[in-house]
This record gives C-alpha cells, structure tokens and sequence, in this order.
C-alpha cells in the first residue's frame, strides 16, 4: 500500500482507505484570473502522482478540483484589498466572467500538456454559494462564528484543534498578529473571515442571511469537499503555503461545523525555486508552459524534471535543468524506440525484481527520484531482453506520465557509438554497485571502463557514457 506523509501527524503513514478500495481526494485548484505558472503546476502534478499510482495499484480514485473564480475573495484581497479578478477583468477589457472563463480553459489545456489527468469533477466557487451559506450558518448555530455589521467571522478560541496543522498556537497567533493593523470586529487576531459584507464598489455580490457580501475563499473548498466527497475522505492535497492559513481554517470549518474528523491524510507539496525565490507573480520571475515551449522545450521535459525531486522537497528550476530533463527523456524514448514490442508478460526473475524496486519507490511516499534510478538501471540493464524491458517501461509510464510511447516514436535514430564488447556487462555491474552504494567498487568498475575507452559521467537523471 502507498504510504505518505501526513502533514497533520508529521509522519509517514500507510493509506487506508475509508471505503476498501477506494480512495476520494481533493485537491486545490487554481484561481482563474491569469495563466498558472510552473510552480502551481508542480503543486497540481502531486495530486496527479497521488492518483495514478494508486490507480495503477488497482485502487479506484475519485478525485475533486476546484476553481476558484468570479465573486471569490482570495487571499491576495486580503493582503491588498483589492479583488484580482476584477483588475485582470478591466486590464484585459472582458467582463469578470469571460477572464474566468478564459482562464479555466488554459488551465485545463496547461493540466493536460503536463500530462495531469483531468479530475473527476471541478466545481466552480461561483456555483456553490448556497452550499457555502448554509456551513456558515451551520458555524454560527454551533457557536463557531460570529456575525459583526453584515461580515461572519470564525472564531478561532472556540475550535481546539486550531493551529494543529501548521503547529502554531493561539498565543503564537496573537503575537503574530501584532505588528499588523488588527480589523478591529475580529475577537481574536487569528479570526477569520467567512462572509464579507460588500461595499458600495464590490460588482460581483451575493444575497445571504446577513445582507448582501461574498464568500471568504477557505469556506470554498470546505464547502465543495463535503458536497463532493461527504463528510468523510481520504486525501486533500496542495501547496505547501497553503497548509496556512488555507488548509488550517479549512479544518476549523468542517470539523466545526460537522463536529468529527473530515480529512484524514493532508499531503502537501513544496516550492519550486528559480535564481534561489519561490517562483510567484509578484516577484516577476514567472515560466508558464508557453514560455517554456517558446523557448524550445517541451511539458513534459518539466514533467520529468519534477520526478527528479522529492515532491516535499523544493525543487530548483533552470534552464539547464529542464533542458538536461529533455535529453534524458528524449535518451528514455531512443532506447524505447531500439527495443521493439513490448512482452506480453514478465517471465525473467531479473524483470520481476526490476518492477519490485519500482513498486518499492513509488510507495514510499512517492519516491520518484528513486524510481526514476531504477528506471535508468533497468534501461542499461541489457541481462533483461529488450520486450521485457519496453514492456516494463510502458507499465512504469501508467505512473510517470512521461509519454514514453509518444518519445519512442518522435526518437531519432540512436547514435552510431557502439559499446566495445564488455562494456555494457561493466556498466549494469557498476549501476549495481552505485545502488548498494559501493563507491569504491564503482569507481574501481569507472576505470575499468575507461581503460576500454569508455568515459563514464553520473549526473542526476542517471549514469551517461560517451566513447573517447
Ligand atoms: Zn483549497
């Protein structure tokens, strides 16, 4: 069974489903008011890997994204005030609607070019408000929230668990809070917003119990989890910022007002860096997959370039880092391309153990840097025949969603260098000894192989060689 870490306990646990067999997750989904960038696309990949490994492991998975789009305070209105949909709106000169309609679809196109399968459902904020204003209601009968001057606020002192998620206390809160200029209606500085009053110059406003406002964003994916998974589910998955206030607040809603646990694993994925910043909007340094395409690279070189790295670690991205992503990719689908039909089924027991140490990987809490080791040490593994080999391949892209199949046909020719007779044995000896991390027998297998004119160069996506 696959095991993750659970940001809630800290720990890597196993999954166990609440219903046998089946798993039900959630994911947040991206506001639509311009192009996602690499970044979010690295946080949607997570939830990708989560289900197709599961899948791929005879599981059924239901999985729900929401977009959050028109009539939505988000937390950058919070920051600034300001609600971005409606600048993007008069920046681009379309109404709120057609800017999230715009928008929702080059997500979806974004999503499938990364080779993301598409969610069961995703639910839009905007069709969903009714269901958002009976939880509030349901918040405030069971003394959660409180109303002040047409705006619902949560208050934070009358749920206990609150700050279990991210590991702060009130005490922290407050302090935290300190230096900021507190909305004085709220009674503690942690309170948040649930429903927010509208002024004279808010367009997009909704009818409520307590007069004319919109929704707080965090009571969104409470309120759409619940109405798509019920009470109860497996996974919720996103970003690492998230876990804060998003994702805290979250929990505070639904298990306030359901009176039990909702979630049971929270997975949460980190940054990806450019030049050393995580990559945001505001900082500038923003790749969107068009750019990347624009400047010669394919999706799916940054699809590969994310399995290099843990997904709860932060991932550097350059341009040197993705192009070396497409070589190994475009070297994965030449070798592909050499090995002719796949077999129809494993018989050799060095193939059987090949798909162990994959399997063993992609469980433990999605090792693909691992996987993607042992990927390269079964491609130069020429002891496996070659069917087996393209037939394992193929089932290993069912999880990696690298197109393999698709790269073997685009592969040029291979190259003409022909390995001298030996070489290929030395080579899967020293990626065995490179596994059982037997440096010194690697690098003693290294100079044997350069005394055959083999230059042999380790790099992150695996062992290369060139003869000199
Ligand atoms: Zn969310």
């Amino acid at each position: 069974m696959l095991r993750l870490h659970n940001t809630l306990t800290r720990t890597v646990e196993p999954l166990r489903p609440l219903q046998p067999g089946a798993v039900a997750m959630y994911s947040c989904g991206p506001t639509v008011y311009r192009p996602v960038h690499i970044g979010n696309l690295r946080s949607f990949l997570l939830g990708d890997l989560i289900r197709r490994v599961l899948v791929w492991g005879g599981l059924s998975v239901r999985q729900v994204m929401n977009i959050t789009d028109v009539g939505h305070m988000t937390d950058e209105v919070y920051d600034r005030g300001e609600d971005k949909m409606l600048l993007a709106a008069a920046d681009e000169g379309l109404t709120p609607a057609e800017i999230a309609a715009k928008y929702e679809a080059a997500f979806h196109r974004d999503s499938g070019r990364l080779g993301i399968l598409p969610a069961d459902v995703y639910p839009r904020a905007s069709e969903h408000i009714g269901q958002m204003i009976d939880l509030i209601g349901r918040l405030i009968e069971r003394g959660h929230a409180y109303v002040d001057d047409g705006t619902v606020y949560y208050d934070v002192t009358t749920f206990d668990g609150y700050g279990q998620l991210s590991r702060n206390s009130l005490d922290q809160l407050r302090a935290g809070h300190r230096l900021e200029a507190v909305d004085h209606h709220k009674r503690h500085p942690a309170d948040f917003i649930l429903w927010k009053a509208a002024g004279p110059r808010r367009v997009v406003r909704y009818d409520s119990p307590w007069g004319e406002g919109y929704p707080g964003w965090h009571i969104e994916c409470s309120a759409m989890s619940i109405a798509y998974l019920g009470e109860r589910f497996d996974i919720h998955t996103g970003g690492v910022d998230l876990a804060f206030p998003h994702h805290e607040d979250e929990i505070a809603q639904s298990e306030g007002a359901l009176g039990h646990q909702v979630v049971t694993t929270w997975v949460h994925g980190d940054h990806l860096l450019f030049s050393g910043q995580k990559m945001a909007k505001s900082s500038g340094n923003v790749w969107t997959l068009d750019r990347l395409e624009e400047e010669g690279h394919q999706p799916l070189d940054f699809r590969y370039l994310c399995l290099t790295s843990r997904y709860r670690r932060q991932l550097r991205f350059s341009p040197d880092a993705l192009a070396a992503a497409g070589k190994a990719r475009a070297r994965l689908g030449a070798r592909l391309a050499e090995w002719g039909d796949p077999a129809a089924a494993l018989q050799s027991p060095a193939a059987k153990k090949w798909d162990e140490r994959f399997r063993d990987a992609v469980l433990d809490d999605l090792d693909f840097p691992r996987a993607i080791t042992v990927l390269w040490g079964l491609v130069d593994d020429d002891s496996v025949a070659s069917a087996e080999r393209a037939a394992l391949v193929g089932d290993w892209d069912r999880v990696l969603g690298l197109g393999l199949g698709d790269a073997a046909r685009a592969a040029v020719p291979p190259a003409e260098e022909e390995l001298p007779a030996g070489a290929a044995d030395l080579l899967a000896a020293r990626q065995a000894a490179r596994e059982q991390r037997d440096w010194a027998e690697s690098d003693r297998l290294r100079d044997e192989l350069d005394a055959l004119s083999v230059e042999v160069s380790d790099t992150r996506d695996g062992t290369t060689w060139r003869l000199r």
